[in-house]
């Protein structure tokens, strides 16, 4: 048996206005952002709830129109070569000659909340530094027993680093952060793909947060556009 998953986009008419269509909402008033807010409740539930019941295409297609709801300015880009570039961590290599400031806020959310700055080495990510071979002095050479050393000069300051005694790291993203873009779906290989069902529930919840970093942003906008909040609407499940 096959489940049947058909995506009916929910009427957009509201009290005030005459909009019968997607077209002619997605093309209102330039730069003036549309109430979403009955759409998008209805394919959050619909993804959701596709995805309990394993309904896989149903909860991937529900995602897609949830995501397509935002309208172009906020839509979040799906592209496995874009998404795998974004999260790349980055080698950083610190220099020893000069300094960056890192602000850290303490205490955040509290009323004695403050942000403390920090002089900490610099950070140049790897693809700005350029290595170069350095000829040693006669004496050098004979206690390193190498000709030359390798070196690299910082972009910021200028000066010269020994790649031996560099100090080199991993910089890693925390979370939250968002990059608005998914990679793209995975697919149920033939037969029996057991690893499928929470390969695809990583994905799903992965850009249903993307999506929901979008979403407050758009409601920003639109609050400071209207504002007010979008209205929100109960009944979902019309079928108009
Ligand atoms: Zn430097």
């Amino acid at each position: 048996m096959k489940s049947i998953s058909v995506v009916s986009f929910p009427s957009t008419t509201t009290k005030d206005s005459t909009c019968s269509g997607v077209e002619e909402v997605m093309s209102s008033r330039s730069g003036y952002l549309p109430n979403i807010a009955q759409n998008f409740g209805y394919y959050k539930n619909l993804a959701v709830n596709c995805l309990q019941r394993k309904d896989f295409d149903g909860a991937r297609s529900a995602l897609m129109n949830l995501n397509t709801s935002l309208g172009n300015e906020y839509l979040v880009n799906i592209s496995t070569e874009q998404y795998e570039e974004a999260v790349k961590t980055q080698l950083m290599f610190q220099c020893s000659n000069c300094f960056q400031t890192e602000s850290k806020i303490i205490n955040e959310g509290e009323d004695d909340e403050y942000t403390k700055e920090t002089q900490i080495p610099s950070e140049i990510p790897d693809e700005q530094v350029a290595v170069f071979d350095m000829i040693l002095p006669l004496i050098a050479s004979v206690v390193h027993n190498s000709k030359t050393k390798k070196v690299w000069f910082c972009p910021k300051c200028k000066n010269e680093n020994n790649m031996a005694s560099t100090i080199k790291f991993m910089s890693e993203r925390q979370r939250p952060y968002f990059l608005r873009v998914v990679p793209d779906s995975p697919i149920s290989k033939r037969g029996l793909d057991r690893a499928f069902p929470h390969k695809f529930g990583q994905w799903f919840y992965n850009f249903l947060e993307e999506i929901t970093a979008q979403e407050v942003l758009y409601r920003k906008e639109y609050v400071s556009q209207h504002g007010e909040d979008m209205p929100t609407f109960k009944d979902t499940g019309d079928k108009a």
